[in-house]
């Protein structure tokens, strides 16, 4: 059970649809921490690319599961300017685990119990001692399935295809927007299936289609949600 006083704000949909975006933004207005859930599952994945646990599109489980105590995952989340740096073993990794490589394999990763039991247990540590802002697939659903807030965000695939395809570029990453398409979609298909904690809305989380919305008033919508459930 959490502490009353601590207010976890979940927010879980597809990939590419805006999440960490709007995620930051809310814990720099509040005032509270800012975790990016999918970061972690991206740094575990590079640690297993490197370590070369990935062999065509398969994980070596055992020896990953055998590395696990050596890989520590610390984030760095500026108030000030919203930005958040992810580190992988003291290194900053947040380009890197953007990269095609890391999402082609991610879902795979993230699909392995024993991965997901780990990293859901270092989550709920931190909602423990602060409030947060925690943005993923299974926030609402497992990690925090009593949190105050539970959003579910999405767009249309060509949407969320663009807006990646546009980040990439804008950091100088080689892409194509099929590619990137072809990343989204492939994604959401396999974290949806899995058997371990699947993509999906909780009942209680209220939908958020951003398609046609920008970055404002999807903001003040999200403020507008969280003034009205904390008043009740
Ligand atoms: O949020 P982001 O797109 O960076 O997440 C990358 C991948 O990590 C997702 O496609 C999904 O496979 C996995 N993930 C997950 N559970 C979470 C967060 C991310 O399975 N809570």
């Amino acid at each position: 059970m959490q502490n009353t006083d601590i207010m976890v704000i979940a927010i879980d949909g597809h990939s590419s649809c805006g999440k960490s975006t709007v995620a930051k933004e809310l814990a720099k207005k509040l005032h509270i921490a800012y975790v990016d859930t999918g970061a972690m599952y991206r740094s575990v994945t590079l640690y297993a690319l490197r370590n070369g646990f990935i062999k065509d599109g398969q994980c070596d489980v055992p020896a990953l599961e055998n590395a696990f105590d050596n890989i520590k995952i610390t984030f760095d989340f500026n108030a000030e300017t919203g930005t958040n740096c992810t580190f992988l073993n003291g290194e900053n990794v947040e380009s890197e685990i953007r990269g095609l490589e890391v999402s082609s394999n991610v879902s795979m990763i993230s699909a392995i119990p024993q991965v997901r039991h780990r990293l859901v247990d270092w989550q709920r540590q931190m909602g423990k001692e602060k409030s947060l802002v925690m943005d993923g697939r299974d926030i609402g659903t497992v990690v925090f399935p009593d949190a105050q807030i539970k959003i579910f965000m999405t767009a249309s695939d060509e949407v969320r295809a663009q807006r990646r395809y546009d980040e990439l570029k804008g950091k100088g990453q080689e892409a194509s927007y099929e590619e990137v398409l072809f990343n989204v979609r492939e994604r959401d298909r396999i974290d949806s299936t899995r058997a371990e904690s699947p993509l999906r809305k909780a009942d209680d989380a209220v939908l958020l289609d951003n398609s046609n919305m920008t970055r404002e008033e999807q903001f003040q919508w999200i403020l507008d949600l969280i003034d009205t459930k904390t008043k009740k």
